[in-house]
């Protein structure tokens, strides 16, 4: 669907405009500054009042890169791999009998 130059996009109140794009893209290397730049970037998202619609996008587009409506690649990869899974049945429970071993000392 084309977006009307007129109409609104939830993009269009999204707080991370002018934020440091390397936050969301992390480039380091090490766990820790690629953790920290996610907790950073996950903070600012979680005041940003477009997280569900950002989220839905990047899950939709299966954006593979970046922190999206407070998500790294991951967790959106894990949010989708769940919405495919088929619902999960209750399986029956089956009862095993054991032999009971009585204590020998
Ligand atoms: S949810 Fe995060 S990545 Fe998405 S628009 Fe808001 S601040 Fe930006």
């Amino acid at each position: 669907m084309q977006h009307d130059e007129n109409e609104e996009h939830w993009s269009d109140h999204a707080i991370c405009r002018g934020a440091d794009p390397d936050l969301f893209f992390p480039i380091g290397y090490s766990a820790p500054i690629l953790r920290e730049q996610e907790r950073a970037a996950k903070a600012i998202c979680g005041h940003c009042p477009v997280t569900a619609d950002c989220l839905a996008w990047a899950l939709r587009v299966g954006e593979p890169d970046g922190v999206w409506g407070g998500t790294t690649p991951e967790e959106r990869r894990h949010l989708r791999r769940s919405a495919d899974a088929p619902p999960r049945r209750r399986l029956p429970v089956i009862m095993v009998r054991g032999d009971v071993v009585e204590d020998a000392a």
